[in-house]
């Protein structure tokens, strides 16, 4: 399957998922641009690398994606896109009485509305090409929750309230919304959230990998960017015409509990 001629979108993916996700679609044949906050030449550098490794254009650009101007001008700036990842996030881990404010606002403004802005700016333009596929990446967070993370669960149920709602604002145009809701996958993300677990639950790294985050993916095996690109890659394909408004689950059974 390819998706040469197809320009891809994909925020947040200097590293990670977005990382995985971005090889993927280049590797399908799509050009890519990737984007974090930061602008420095090894972000340059990983772009240039991957496009001369799949023989696609793939491009770097910076934008802070906590801010909505900077959101839709990154959409503008690429020339608009054929496939949007919305992937960007951050999280915090604290009980809501003790919940830092300016990291609540932070986590809803990168993780939930950024994707709002994007996906105004990216419509469009599907809309003229009549094809157009916009892929959310939640999480499992987005239709469960744990404690202590209130801001990244609620960010994520925004999430696939986002996705059902553009998809049926886009039903029948070509263009299609949908959320993957990963359970855990070992990126800088989730080591960054390591230690926090470890202080919250006295446990030490491995207990903590083990009877923590694995506890509720029957799996006992992390997922990996690299089934979040081939999801995603699915997820624009022709099979996937008529996916829309939908999530899928890449989570080991987490979700089947
Ligand atoms: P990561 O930290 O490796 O990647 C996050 C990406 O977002 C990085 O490229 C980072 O530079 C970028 N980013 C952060 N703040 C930004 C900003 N203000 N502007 C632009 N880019 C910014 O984490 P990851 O685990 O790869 O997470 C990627 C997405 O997948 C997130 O939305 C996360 O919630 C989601 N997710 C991750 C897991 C997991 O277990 N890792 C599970 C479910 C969902």
């Amino acid at each position: 399957m390819t998706l040469q001629g197809k320009r891809a979108i994909i925020t947040g993916s200097n590293s990670g998922i977005g990382l995985g996700v971005a090889e993927a679609l280049a590797a399908a044949g799509a050009d890519v641009v990737i984007n974090s906050f930061t602008d420095r030449a090894e972000d340059h550098a990983l772009a240039a690398d991957l496009g001369a490794r799949h023989g696609v254009t793939a491009v770097y650009m910076a934008a802070d994606m906590s801010q909505g101007d900077a959101c839709r001008a990154l959409i503008s700036l690429a020339g608009g896109c054929d496939i949007l990842v919305n992937n960007a996030g951050i999280q915090h881990v604290s009980p809501i009485e003790t919940f830092p404010v300016d990291k609540w606002d932070a986590i809803l403004a990168i993780n939930l509305s950024s994707a709002f802005h994007t996906t105004a700016a990216a419509l469009p333009g599907m809309r003229a090409k009549g094809w157009g596929r916009i892929v959310n990446i939640a999480s499992a967070h987005g239709l469960t929750a744990s404690p202590f993370k209130a801001a990244y669960v609620a960010a994520k149920h925004g999430m696939v309230g986002l996705s059902k709602t553009v998809a049926l604002e886009c039903a029948g145009q070509g263009i299609t919304c949908n959320a993957i809701c990963p359970g855990y996958v070992l990126t800088p993300l989730v080591e960054a959230q390591i230690p926090d677990q470890m202080k919250t639950h006295g446990m030490d790294r491995e207990t903590v990998i083990r009877e923590v985050m694995l506890d509720r993916q029957p799996s006992k095996q992390f997922a990996t960017s690299a089934q979040i690109g081939g999801t995603t890659v699915f997820l624009c394909s022709d099979a996937a015409d008529q996916i829309t408004g939908t999530t899928i689950s890449v989570d080991g059974g987490w979700t089947a509990l």
